[in-house]
C-alpha cells in the first residue's frame, strides 16, 4: 500500500465501532502470524521434514503415506504403523501450528497465560496446554557434561497444590507463614548445579532425600574431572564425596562468597537462585507438580542469552526427532 492510501486508512480507524476494532485486531494478528512464517520458518520446516526412523520401532525403512493436518504421514515397513514427524515429540497433536511462534515469543518474554492467549488468539486453557507441552522438553533438556568448576546449592519453594480440590492441610492465607530458616514440609528443595559457562541442571526434590537427589544429579550431569563446589550442608557434602572426593570442595558459611579473585565460591549459583526467584514471582506461586517445568523454562532462557529466538525455543521441543533436513536456528 502506498503512503497516501495508508494515511487514508489510518484516518478511517477513528470511525470504527468497538466490534470493528476487534475485527481489525483479529485480522492484524493473522497478518502478523503470516509475516512470521517466511519460507524456512519452523512450522514450514516441520511440515517438510523427513523422519529418519520410525518412532515406534526405530526402523529406517519408511514409505510415504499421504498427509493429514498439513503434515506428511509415513508408514513403517516393519511395524506397519503410520506417523508424522511430530509423533513422539512434545509437539505431537498440537493444533494451530501457525501460532506456535507467537506462543514461543510470549514465553520468551515471560508473559502471563492471559496475555499469551490474547496474543495467540486462543483460549487460555489452550495456552496453558501449549505452555506445558513446550516446557516438558525444556525440563529434560539439561546439559550432561558440565565442565571446569561446577557449583551446587539448594533453594526452596513453597509446596503448592494449586488446583487440587481436596487439600489434606489447612489452606494457607496469602502465601503462608514465611519461608523461615531450615527445611520444613511446606517447602520443596530445588537442587541446582551450574558450571561457569552458564550451563546447568537441576532436581526438584518433592519426595525423598537431598543426598539421593544430589547423587543422581552429580552422576548424570558432571564430567568426571569437573571440580564440584557445594556449601557446607551435610547432604551435599556427602553426595559430593560419594561422587569423587578428589574433585570436590565444600565452602561452608562465609567461604561460599569466596576470597577476592578466588575461583572457589558459590556466587554463580547464588545469583542464579536470586534471578530465578525474581522471575518466578510473576506467576504468583506455581503448583509443585509444574515446578520442574518452570525452572527448566528459566534455565533455558538464562542459557540462550545471545539468541532469544522463538525458532530456537520451538526447535528444543522438536529436537528428540532426528530429521534429515538440516534445521538452522536463525
Ligand atoms: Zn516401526
Amino acid at each position: 500500500m502506498n503512503q497516501s492510501k495508508f494515511q487514508e486508512f489510518l484516518l478511517l480507524l477513528d470511525s470504527l465501532d468497538a466490534y470493528q476494532v476487534q475485527e481489525c485486531l483479529d485480522r492484524i494478528r493473522e497478518c502478523r502470524v503470516k509475516a512470521d512464517e517466511p519460507a524456512g520458518s519452523i512450522p514450514k520446516v516441520i511440515g517438510e521434514a523427513i523422519p529418519e526412523r520410525c518412532p515406534h520401532c526405530n526402523c529406517k525403512n519408511l514409505s510415504k503415506w499421504g498427509s493429514s493436518n498439513r503434515l506428511r504421514r509415513w508408514r513403517c515397513q516393519r511395524c506397519a504403523k503410520t506417523f508424522n514427524v511430530l509423533t513422539g515429540t512434545p509437539l505431537a497433536r498440537l493444533r494451530k501450528k501457525g501460532t506456535w511462534l507467537e506462543n514461543a515469543r510470549a514465553m520468551i518474554a515471560g508473559a502471563s497465560l492471559r496475555d499469551t492467549a490474547a496474543q495467540c488468539g486462543v483460549h487460555r486453557n489452550t495456552s496453558f496446554r501449549w505452555r506445558h507441552r513446550f516446557l516438558r522438553f525444556q525440563q529434560k533438556a539439561q546439559c550432561k557434561d558440565l565442565t571446569g568448576i561446577a557449583e551446587s546449592d539448594a533453594t526452596y519453594f513453597y509446596r503448592s497444590e494449586k488446583g487440587v480440590r481436596d487439600l489434606d492441610r489447612k489452606p494457607r492465607k496469602r502465601g503462608g507463614d514465611g519461608i523461615g530458616s531450615g527445611v520444613n514440609k511446606n517447602l520443596v528443595p530445588v537442587l541446582t548445579l551450574r558450571d561457569r559457562t552458564g550451563k546447568g541442571a537441576e532436581r526438584v526434590v518433592v519426595n525423598g532425600g537431598l543426598t539421593e537427589a544430589a547423587d543422581d544429579l552429580y552422576a548424570t550431569h558432571l564430567r568426571e574431572d569437573t571440580l564440584l563446589l557445594t556449601d557446607g550442608s551435610h547432604e551435599l557434602r556427602k553426595a559430593g564425596r560419594n561422587r569423587n572426593p578428589d574433585a570436590y570442595m565444600d565452602l561452608p558459611g562465609s567461604k561460599s562468597r569466596g576470597a577476592s579473585k578466588s575461583p572457589y565460591h558459590l556466587q554463580t549459583s547464588n545469583a542464579f537462585h536470586a534471578h530465578l526467584k525474581t522471575w518466578m514471582a510473576r506467576f504468583y506461586g506455581v503448583a509443585t507438580k509444574y515446578l520442574g517445568n518452570y525452572i527448566g523454562w528459566y534455565r533455558h532462557l538464562a542459557e540462550m542469552t545471545h539468541k532469544k529466538s522463538s525458532d530456537a525455543f520451538i526447535l528444543l521441543a522438536f529436537r528428540p526427532l532426528a530429521v534429515s533436513q538440516q534445521l538452522t536456528v536463525t
